[in-house]
């Protein structure tokens, strides 16, 4: 049966329609095109190979595979040629003719669902083949079958609503597509432009993929490659490669699964934390591939947040291959592959923590962060982040850190509570009065000197059932020390002087009591203010934030066996004016030692004073 005589033929009704769409629509990155025909092209090789395996009768059985694109700038044509499965007519007419195949489908389905043309869907979809009339005048498909008793033909449309078939001889076994181009997108008869679009989109298609006689993709698709067929170096030129990047990366986790998604995951974190300069955030990088096709290099609804430093490429079968190239449709499905992909990829830095501590280590300095915004802000993951947290505490070496569950193993039974203080530095944790009480009864402080930790801290709320609790957090009680010296005041005077301390500070204070807590100091400031903590006000101030203009009140803590407070207690009353001053300078001390203090001018001015009654 041979048709050697050009055949006209209408598209099919909705053919036209999606035509009318995806040329008049005005559709933002043309140059997709490439990729719809690179892929099906890819499609069709792959197609071959598969039948190879079980025909023995196939035309040009020992072609090399692969796809070969020419750009002609005098005649403006583009020309994609492949050694795939071909087309036989009636194929042409089925696949190229009729909307029976699945991308164009599911896109005229959605479109039926949003009720009317809507140029907003098109950007949504891969439109397959057709996306070759955004730019062209005219389209021609010569295709051979590989099965041997079909001649070749050419299809050929300008996309207006009909199309050709005619025989064609000579023709090798696949399909060549030669586009003419429309003259404003001439563009894509240049070399420089082609190449550009098939690095962003086909670099890791399986073929080789020729441009002019060279080479595209170079670089393979390791992702789907079995690990231990790869080498070290293959893995830092991929790295390299995929992630712009001049050096080695720091960490990699390549991975596979099947359940509950088909997923292959290939995940760099990089040497250094570039949001550390402070110049510009971090995008989201990790690249989303179904089946080596790029569908989004940067998509921001597949991690979360704070994963937004992992570089690499997660490809998965699952994706709907043909539909929502450009942003994904299928929401859950994407959050779906993204809590996959999370989890695991905690795991991992679990199991890093466990079997390479010091690599763990070198990684938290650099990236610790972003597992601290995690803990504060992504309830799902919360708990496995809480466990990689890291801090120095009173009882490891300035430099060295603990976890919060090693924290939790030395707690001894009667604590019921995590302490942590924050403070800029180790010394200055150190040198604060809040510590003294904690460290007499042997009981360890977490330091926390970022000024996230709070925030941590808080929407932590609580390890392994243990609350977290400021260790300058008026709430805390510390059992009775066991060696309780006598060498302290008395109830009696101790209540006098606390009751003319609370009405001599008046207004700055909130009350004033005996500590349990310190040693060595004479008072320390408590926080009364739940609400805002001494961190925050501080924090709020760098806001120039209304709320931190409210005076300071603070609970006042005094230390009953210090020479100073007995003192204080005996000049209360002989000399109550000298006193006062005393009292005074103690409140500024303990401020000081909180951050609180907010006038320092008129403190210096009562030293002086205090100074000249030596
Ligand atoms: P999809 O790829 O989503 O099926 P397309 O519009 O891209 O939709 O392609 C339609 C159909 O045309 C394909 O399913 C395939 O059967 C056929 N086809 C397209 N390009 C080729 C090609 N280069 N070789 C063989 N068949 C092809
Ligand atoms: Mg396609």
């Amino acid at each position: 049966m041979s048709n050697s005589t050009p055949q006209t033929f209408e598209f099919q009704a909705e053919i036209k329609q999606l035509l009318d769409i995806v040329i008049h629509s005005l559709y933002t990155e043309k140059e997709i095109f490439v990729r719809e025909l690179v892929s099906n092209a890819s499609d069709a090789v792959e197609k071959l190979r598969h039948t190879q395996l079980t025909e023995k009768d196939v035309v040009d059985n020992d072609a090399a595979l692969e796809i070969t694109l020419t750009t002609d700038d005098k005649a403006k044509t583009l020309t994609l040629q492949d050694t795939g499965i071909g087309m036989t007519r009636s194929e042409l007419v089925e696949n190229l003719g009729t909307i029976a195949h699945s991308g164009s489908k599911a896109f005229l389905k959605a479109l039926g669902e949003n009720g009317q043309k809507n140029s907003g869907l098109i950007g949504q979809f891969g439109v397959g083949f057709y996306s070759a009339f955004m730019v062209a005048k005219r389209v021609s498909v010569y295709s051979r079958s590989w099965q041997s008793n079909e001649p070749g033909h050419v299809w050929a449309s300008d996309g207006s609503g009909s199309y050709t078939i005619e025989e064609a001889s000579d023709l090798k076994r696949g399909s060549k597509i030669v586009i003419e181009l429309k003259d404003e997108c001439s563009e894509f008869s240049q070399e420089w432009r082609i190449k550009e679009v098939l690095e962003r989109y086909s670099s890791f298609v399986s073929y080789p993929v020729i441009l002019n006689g060279n080479r595209i993709n170079t670089v393979q698709a390791l992702w789907l490659r079995n690990k231990a067929d790869i080498k070290e170096e293959e893995y830092t030129e991929f790295y390299k490669f995929q992630s712009h990047a001049n050096e080695e990366a720091r960490l990699r986790l390549h991975f596979s699964a099947d359940a509950p998604l088909s997923i292959n995951a290939l995940l760099f974190v990089p040497k250094e934390n570039t949001e550390k300069l402070g110049i510009a955030r971090t995008e989201p990088s990790v690249a989303l591939y179904c089946r080596k096709v790029l569908i989004d290099a940067k998509p921001k609804d597949l991690l979360p947040e704070w994963l937004r430093f992992l570089k690499g490429v997660v490809d998965s079968e699952d994706l709907p291959l043909n539909i929502s190239r450009e942003t994904m449709q299928d929401r859950s499905l994407l959050e779906k592959l993204g809590r996959v992909i999370s989890r695991r990829f905690l795991k991992f830095l679990e199991d890093e923590a466990k079997n390479r501590p010091d690599a763990f280590n070198e990684f938290y300095a650099e990236f610790g962060v972003f597992l601290k915004e995690g803990t504060a802000l992504d309830f799902s993951n919360k708990e496995q982040l809480s466990k990689l947290l890291r801090f120095e505490s009173s009882l490891t070496e300035k430099g060295k850190t603990t976890s919060l569950a090693d924290y939790v193993s030395r707690m001894g039974a009667e604590q019921k509570e995590i302490y942590y203080l924050l403070g800029p530095t180790r010394e200055a944790v150190e040198a604060g009065p809040y510590l003294e009480g904690f460290k007499a009864r042997n009981i360890e402080v977490l330091y926390c000197y970022e000024a996230v930790d709070e925030f941590v801290m808080n929407n932590l709320y609580e390890f392994d059932t243990k609350k977290l609790r400021s260790a300058d957090n008026a709430d805390v009680k510390l059992s009775d020390l066991a060696n309780q010296s006598d060498d302290r005041l008395s109830e009696a005077d101790l209540s006098k002087l606390t009751t003319w301390l609370k009405s001599s500070l008046g207004d700055r204070v909130s009350e004033v009591k005996a500590s349990d807590r310190l040693v060595d100091s004479p008072a320390m400031a408590l926080n009364a203010d739940k609400m805002m903590t001494p961190h925050m006000r501080r924090m709020m101030k760098a806001m120039n934030k209304e709320e931190a203009n409210a005076p300071v009140k603070v609970s006042l803590e005094i230390n009953s066996k210090h020479p100073l407070i007995k003192r204080l207690s005996e000049t209360s009353i002989s000399s109550p004016d000298k006193a006062l001053l005393v009292a005074e300078q103690i409140l500024d001390n303990a401020l000081i030692s909180a951050g609180l203090l907010e006038d320092p001018a008129s403190m210096v001015k009562r030293l002086y004073k205090i100074l000249e009654s030596v």
